[in-house]
């Protein structure tokens, strides 16, 4: 139904805050504004809350943490949006990146020790655009574990999830003020609730073919590997309620899915030296330039296809710390052989390309020079036998456009005002990513999701309280 001007509508049921989506950000925002002291309901289209957050790998990256301090690494906001503009090429928004330079770590430290939803600053994923370490994840080092953990806050914290309430449209007044929202049920029943503030917590549009096809033409064919909740709703919502979009064209593809097995191929493997060749056994791209949009050069390639390769001691290593590669070694994904020979036949590669990719990038290490696309390898253990390989496709992981929020995730209208009652966050905001596939920084997804819920919780819980001791 989209949204429907109705100032006049009486709804039998009303919440202080309403929560669309139990992801990352509608999970962080119900925590934010019972820390408020609202009453929040929070709407699940699915059964179970899944999100692409229980897809993700659940890092996220802050700045200036507790946890940096623990360590002794020294991080700043102005250091992580130095950041964030030379990674987007000066596009981001500014005032976007500060208010997350600054909140992130805050938040990190918040969720840690208040709602026990501990976020330890990983090591594994270093640089590609983080001048410091900035990722941080849940022990057990998944999307999975991070949503289990807060919703377990969420619960602890008197929070209500309600699933299978998939918000069908809203209802506001002349001024865009949402009044209510309709939620439809799987056996076809509807319900109508008032709200007092409404966080849209829907994430991006990955879902949403028209929507795809339109802001990013260029992935409308490719693979969809998100959520398949994530339909825009939200986004569609606040720009029909006048809210401003920005960014659109940006997102996040990656190019090391796992083909046919579907799982994310841990990205150590070529962070710490493994290589990319295409199905003709050639190397086409620096493998760490751009590793968000990796999965343009790879559907590029002859049938959209390439391989991981690496060797038996980043395999050991992976199978320690990463829970999808061990998933890809149980089903028998990883190829391995003693030789190089071996490992092209097992791959139907022509003979002789891997030695000689593996050949040309011994060589330039050795010169201490970039190889001839520009990667340096130097400081990097040479790959040595066993060799392992691992096929991969590229695909559409999330959108990075999405709502203009504030400095307290309002949505903003084109001229910069806010609407009366519209909060959002993660994937349903925009990102700090600026407006191409180069922009994203690793762990942003969570980040917004995490930071700008808060933010959004919290004022959408200040404003309700307000307005209930006004009209006391
Ligand atoms: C495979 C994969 C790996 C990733 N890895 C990382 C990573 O390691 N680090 C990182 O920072 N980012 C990563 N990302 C991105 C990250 O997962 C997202 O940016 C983040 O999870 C967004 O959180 P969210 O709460 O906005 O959305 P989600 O977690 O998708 O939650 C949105 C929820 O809204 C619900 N919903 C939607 N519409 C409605 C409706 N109309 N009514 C009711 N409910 C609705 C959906 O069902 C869903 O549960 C990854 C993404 C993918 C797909």
């Amino acid at each position: 139904m989209g949204v429907i001007r109705d100032s006049d509508r009486e709804f039998d049921y009303s919440v202080p805050v309403a929560v669309v989506g139990a992801g990352a950000c509608g999970l962080t925002a119900a925590l934010a504004a019972r820390d408020a002291g609202a009453e929040v309901l929070v709407l699940e289209r699915d059964r179970r809350p899944w999100g692409s957050t229980s897809m993700s790998l659940g890092a996220m990256c802050a700045a200036a943490s507790a946890e940096h301090r623990r360590h002794g690494i020294e991080d700043s906001a102005e250091r992580f949006v130095a950041d964030v503009m030379a990674k987007t090429g000066g596009r981001a928004d500014p005032l976007l990146a500060r208010v997350v330079g600054e909140r992130s770590g805050p938040t990190v430290d918040w969720l840690t020790a208040r709602h026990d939803v501990p976020l330890l600053l990983d090591f594994k994923w270093t640089g590609l655009g983080h001048s410091v370490p900035r990722l941080h994840i849940p022990p057990g080092r998944s999307g999975e574990e991070l949503l289990a953990l807060l919703g377990r806050a969420a619960d602890r914290a008197g929070a209500q999830v309600m699933t299978e309430a998939r918000v069908g449209g809203l209802y506001a007044d002349a001024e865009g003020r949402v009044r209510g929202l309709r939620i439809q049920r799987p056996d076809g029943s509807r319900e109508e609730l008032g709200v007092g503030a409404l966080v849209l917590a829907t994430c991006g549009f990955g879902g949403n073919h028209a929507m795809v096809a339109r802001y990013i033409p260029e992935m409308a064919n490719a693979r969809y590997f998100g959520h398949e909740g994530n339909k825009g709703d939200g986004i569609l919502w606040g720009e029909a309620l006048g809210g401003a979009l920005a960014d659109m064209t940006a997102y996040q593809g990656l190019g090391t899915l796992a083909d046919p097995q579907q799982v994310i191929v841990a990205h150590p493997l070529m962070i710490e030296g493994g290589f990319l060749v295409n199905v003709e056994g050639r190397r086409f791209t620096h493998e760490l330039e751009n590793i968000s949009g990796m999965c343009v050069p790879v559907l590029a390639q002859p049938h959209g296809l390439a391989w991981v390769v690496f060797d038996g001691q980043r395999h050991a290593a992976c199978l320690e710390h990463s829970v999808e590669h061990r998933q890809l070694t149980e089903v028998g994904a990883v190829r391995q052989a003693d030789d190089w020979a071996t490992l092209e036949r097992l791959c139907a590669l022509p003979a002789g390309s891997l030695a000689r990719e593996n050949a040309d990038i011994d060589a330039a290490r050795a010169a201490g020079r970039p190889d001839r696309l520009g990667r340096r390898f130097d400081g990097l253990q040479p790959l040595s036998p066993p060799y392992c390989a691992l096929r991969v496709t590229g695909a559409l992981f999330h959108t990075q456009g999405g709502l203009v929020v504030d400095a307290e995730a309002a949505v903003l209208r084109p001229d910069g005002r806010r609407l009366p009652n519209l909060y959002a966050g993660g994937g349903a905001a925009r990102s700090i990513s600026g407006p191409a596939v180069t922009g994203y920084l690793p762990g942003a997804g969570i980040c917004m999701a995490i930071t700008l819920g808060r933010l959004a919780g919290d004022a959408a819980g200040r404003l309700v309280s307000r307005h209930a001791t006004v009209t006391a």
